[in-house]
Order: C-alpha cells, then sequence, then structure tokens
C-alpha cells in the first residue's frame, strides 16, 4: 500500500512546473489527508539556483494557512532536480528539518523523462516512501 497517494492532475501539475522552471530547482508544498494528496502550492524558490532551494518564505506561509484553512495537513515538500538523480542531495539531507514530511524529487536528468522519487529523510538517513498515482482528483 502507497504511503503517499497523488492525484494525476498534481502529479502532472508538479512535473511541468518542474520542467517549466529548468534549469532552476522549482520547489513547493502538496497537503492532503490520511497520505492522500488533494493539493499542491507551488512557492518561489528564491536562490534561483540549479543546484538547491530555498522557500520564499511569505509564499511558504500563505501556503501553509491556506491548507490549514481548507483542514488539510502538510504531506510533502517536493522539488527538482535539473540536473541530478531522484535522490536527495547532500544538502537535502541536512536540511530535512521535517521529518514527518516526505520530501518528493522531480528528476529532470532525462528532459523527456522526469522522474518523481519520494523519500522521508529523518537524522542523516534516507528513506524511500512507496507512493502511487490514483486517478481521484483528491479528498
Ligand atoms: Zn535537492
Amino acid at each position: 500500500m502507497a504511503e503517499l497517494s497523488i492525484p494525476a492532475a498534481v502529479y502532472i501539475a508538479i512535473l511541468e512546473a518542474a520542467t517549466a522552471g529548468y534549469p532552476e530547482e522549482v520547489c513547493g508544498l502538496i497537503a492532503g489527508k490520511h497520505g492522500q494528496a488533494a493539493r499542491h502550492y507551488p512557492v518561489e524558490n528564491i536562490r534561483h539556483s540549479p543546484v538547491v532551494f530555498e522557500m520564499e518564505p511569505v509564499q511558504q506561509v500563505k501556503a501553509m494557512v491556506a491548507m490549514e484553512e481548507e483542514g488539510l495537513d502538510l504531506l510533502a515538500i517536493y522539488h527538482s532536480h535539473p540536473g541530478g538523480p531522484a535522490w536527495p542531495s547532500a544538502i537535502d539531507v541536512a536540511k530535512a528539518y521535517y521529518p514527518d514530511v516526505i520530501q518528493l524529487v522531480i528528476s529532470l536528468e532525462n528532459q523527456n523523462h522526469p522522474r518523481l522519487a519520494a523519500f522521508r529523510i529523518s537524522e542523516g538517513q534516507v528513506w524511500p516512501v512507496n507512493w502511487a498515482v490514483t486517478s481521484e482528483p483528491g479528498i
């Protein structure tokens, strides 16, 4: 059973965002309930870098408030690796402050075939997470 279910529309939207943002890393938040994602909130990467991201803090807070108002929980943080693998970088591991939140990495190493992978990062360790794309519109 998948620990995180992503509606097809959200899955497509974050892959498109990653492609549109190339060659910079893009980032954002995914909210839902009980492992079922419902919405995504793109947040500007203020570093505008191909190898690192930092969320614009006001947009990040607005997204957190919006999901709370909708009764949703923060399930995952996503970001892209324009030239890197679908695996957390050393910086991602060092800066993973939310062990309960799943980290989604979208690799554009092969731009024609973006690859998404999900992880939990806890105390410097990376644990792959089972995830699935669902046809349901969300919650
Ligand atoms: Zn990364």
